[in-house]
Parts: C-alpha cells; sequence; structure tokens
C-alpha cells in the first residue's frame, strides 16, 4: 500500500497493510537542514519545505505536517515572544472586550488575511511540498483549535475567567476565530493539504470543566471541523489533555480521526469509538520518546499494538506535540515498530 492509501483506509475502517503512523516530526526539521525554529524560519518556504522532505525522508512515517499556528496568531494580532530555538510564545494580552473582538472582526477580511506573510509562506510551502509528494502522501495542515487561540488573544487567566463571568466574549472571541480558521481552510486545500487538524488543550478537562466545554468551547470546534469537512479534506481533532471526563462529547465534532493524549488508553478509545471514528494517539512524548532509548520504544509499542482489538480504525501517534529535542532515533523506531509489531495482526 502506499502511505496515502494507508492512512485513508485506516480512516474508513477498511483493511490496511500495517497500522499507519504521524510520527509529530515537524519540530525536529529545522536542526536537520541546520536552521532554527524562529520567527524567519516560519517566514520562509524554502526552509519549511527543505525541513519537511528532510524529516520525511529521515523519519519515513505517513504524514508530512504543516504548522499553521504561528501564522494565524499573527493575523490575530496576538502579542509573542519568539524564543531563539522554540515555538512562539503568549507575551501579553490584546483582547479585553467584545469592542476588541469587533475590531479584531474588522480586519479579518479574506483577501487581506492571504496577503499576511506567515500565511504566504505556508500557503507557498503547501504547494511546494504537493509538487515534491504528489499524490503519495497525507499532507496535513495542523492548526490550534478556539480555546488555544482565545488564551492567546485575553491569557490564560483572562480567558478562564471569562468562561465563569463574561461568557458572551468567549462565545464571540470564538465564533471569530472559528470563522477565520474555516475561510483559511480552503486556499490551503487548494494548494495542496487533504488533512486539516485542531488541537485544543486550553478547552480539555485538564482546564475547563466537561460542562463548560460542552457549553463555550464545543459549538465553536465543530463549527471548525464541520467547516474543514466541506472542502473534502480529511479532519482530526486533538482534544489535548486528560480526555476521558469528555470521551462522550469530543465525537460530536465529527472529525475523522480522534487523536488523544497518552492520558487515554488507545485500545480503550478504539472500542469506544469502533466504526464510527478513527482514533490515534498511544505513545507517551515524554516518558518514551524523550526519556527512553529505542529499546523502551520498541517495548512501549509492541505493548500499546498488542492490547489493540482492531488493525484498523487507529493511527500510532505521539500523544502531543514534541519538544524540538527529542533524538530522532527514537521517532524512527516508533516507525520501524509498529509496522514490524502491526504487520502481522490478523484482527
Ligand atoms: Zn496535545
Amino acid at each position: 500500500m502506499i502511505s496515502k492509501e494507508r492512512v485513508f483506509a485506516a480512516v474508513r475502517w477498511r483493511e490496511v497493510d500495517c497500522i499507519p503512523v504521524f510520527a509529530n516530526k515537524s519540530p525536529m526539521g529545522p536542526a536537520l537542514i541546520g536552521k532554527k525554529l524562529n520567527r524567519d524560519f516560519f517566514l520562509s518556504a524554502e526552509s519549511m519545505t527543505k525541513s519537511e522532505l528532510a524529516l520525511f525522508e529521515a523519519v519515513d512515517d505517513d504524514v508530512i505536517c504543516l504548522n499553521l499556528a504561528p501564522a494565524i496568531q499573527d493575523v490575530l494580532g496576538a502579542r509573542l515572544l519568539w524564543p531563539e530555538n522554540d515555538h512562539p510564545q503568549f507575551e501579553a494580552p490584546t483582547v479585553f472586550s467584545i469592542d476588541d473582538v469587533r475590531a479584531l472582526e474588522g480586519r479579518l477580511e479574506l483577501n487581506r488575511v492571504l496577503k499576511n506573510d506567515f500565511i504566504q509562506a505556508l500557503l507557498e510551502t503547501t504547494r511546494f511540498v504537493k509538487t515534491q509528494i504528489g499524490e503519495s502522501v497525507v499532507l496535513e495542515v495542523n492548526s490550534y483549535g478556539v480555546f488555544n487561540f482565545a488564551a492567546r488573544l485575553m491569557g490564560i487567566e483572562g480567558l478562564m475567567s471569562a468562561t465563569i463571568r463574561d461568557k458572551d466574549l468567549v462565545r464571540r472571541i470564538c465564533d471569530v476565530i472559528a470563522d477565520l480558521q474555516v475561510a483559511l481552510a480552503e486556499p490551503f486545500v487548494e494548494a495542496g493539504a487533504t488533512l486539516l487538524s485542531i488541537g485544543d488543550g486550553m478547552s480539555s478537562p485538564s482546564c475547563i470543566s466537561p460542562k463548560i466545554y460542552g457549553e463555550l468551547a464545543l459549538p465553536y470546534l465543530s463549527k471548525t471541523i464541520q467547516g474543514f469537512k466541506r472542502t473534502g479534506a480529511l479532519t482530526l481533532y486533538h482534544p489535548c489533555g486528560g480526555e476521558y471526563p469528555i470521551i462522550d462529547q469530543v465525537g460530536s465534532t465529527g472529525a475523522d480521526i480522534l487523536y488523544f493524549s497518552e492520558l487515554v488508553d488507545l485500545d480503550v478509545a478504539q472500542k469506544i469509538f469502533v466504526r464510527r471514528f478513527a482514533v490515534a494517539g498511544g505513545v507517551d512524548p515524554a516518558n518514551t520518546l524523550y526519556m527512553g532509548d529505542v529499546h523502551t520504544v520498541d517495548q512501549r509499542l509492541k505493548e500499546t499494538i498488542g492490547k489493540l482489538k482492531h488493525k484498523t480504525g487507529v493511527i500510532i501517534q505521539p500523544g502531543c506535540g514534541l519538544s524540538p529535542n527529542i533524538p530522532i532515533e527514537n521517532l524512527q523506531e516508533m516507525v520501524r515498530a509498529t509496522r514490524r509489531y502491526s504487520a502481522d495482526m490478523r484482527r
């Protein structure tokens, strides 16, 4: 099977030759081509393309993933700190009231957004990568969900207190963010994206209650995913953090792939969503990939795959985004071990 066929078959619960792997390898790319993960990197289509293609050759997993979150934060006017070699961090809030959201909305007309330097660089990267890989590999464009972006605009404290004291402000800002994400989906799919994904730790049970999640986050996460689906792309949603208390709600986003942190057992998730959704996850980023060696990775994958009831409907993936200092050998072993232990599964 070619890689893209394997992923599509797994998502549709059809027969696969082995379980697909998404390695979350992007943060290791800049070092591989002698660059740093910084502002300049996200503004250079040439660096991002080189980095992703070099990584794909080195790790050989089943997806190439481009990161849209920094570009959207820039479009939203978030105040960011750029570390020397890491993803941008929140610096200070820029949105305090509904008036601020209204002013923001006025600046988000699509033609204007498409002229943003970060957006242009990533659209160009999508086209370059697509030209190189053709139809052989899934090309993912990954971003945050509405609460993660809202936290970048209001600050975590501002957002968390607004979920109790100013629910209209939260609804309004999430709605504007979801509309922006949906508007950007079409240009990225036209440029070559085949999978659109969001991760939203700020609305996970590690930050808000399942009740507030259902009331304030889920409607807008669903709006984003449903908008993505209208482009015809596959969709993935990562609830990111202690997801069992909301596991009865996440399916209503309609995302094709529900991608869980390592706090959810992949075999349990697969049983819950059997033949309805594909599930992804199963690898602990800290204990297995960062602290472990190739032997640890091999053993953990053997255990995780051994517990799965079905060979399809599942993707092996680290439980969250990775830091740039994870040894690349561990990612390579995760891919090899997944293929080794899943190829002979009968079920
Ligand atoms: Zn996560």
